[in-house]
């Protein structure tokens, strides 16, 4: 058994972006955006100049992945699930990036906001510093992840409840391609 304090099981949906679209709901997603203390504090977040559907258009198939991420019971615990979360979560981010670099035709979205620099520079007012690594997120394109998720996939979202942290934490991303084909490497 692994001696990460943590377990990933993986999750993956071949789709397109169309389909996707059932689960558009720009104007709720953003109101809730708006709520968050992040909101516009990063240019992986909305306010965008473009929507999502303008943004995906160019591309036919897209790949959902999420990743089920739960403390690995042989390791004493020593971080926060939320800790663990945030770990996993780049480690996502960062397989899909080296997967992508250089294909032209692909292009990776994350759940939540873009995690590359220490503080992104959208609070100062200047422009990304990395527009190549920047992933935008899911959300701020105007999809309902969780509902995505619990559809495509059969995975249930999991809360904290009465101060208990959850069994399990979820991170999620898409690739979206040009042509699908690539996308099989990644099932
Ligand atoms: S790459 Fe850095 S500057 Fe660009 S969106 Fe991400 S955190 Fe912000």
């Amino acid at each position: 058994m692994s001696d990460r304090d943590y377990i990933t099981q993986r999750h993956v949906h071949l789709t397109s972006p169309e389909e996707l679209f059932r689960y558009y709901a720009p104007h709720r997603v953003e109101g809730y955006c708006r709520e968050c203390p992040l909101y516009g504090r990063f240019w992986s977040c909305p306010p965008h100049p473009f929507s999502g559907r303008a943004y995906l258009s160019p591309f036919s198939q897209a790949l959902l992945l999420a990743e089920r991420i739960t403390r690995n019971p042989a390791v004493p615990a020593t971080r926060t699930l939320e800790e663990i979360f945030q770990e996993a979560r780049r480690l996502l981010g960062e397989e899909l990036r080296i997967f992508v670099e250089g294909k032209e035709n692909l292009e990776v979205l994350i759940a939540g906001n873009c995690y590359h620099c220490p503080r992104c520079s959208r609070e100062e007012g200047q422009p990304c510093r990395f527009p190549e690594k920047r992933r935008y997120s899911l959300e701020s394109l105007g999809f309902l992840v969780s509902d995505m998720i619990q559809e495509k996939l059969a995975l249930p979202l999991e809360w904290p409840s009465q101060g208990q942290e959850p069994a399990a934490l979820v991170a999620v991303a898409l690739v979206v391609a040009k042509d699908g084909e690539v996308l099989r490497e990644l099932l």
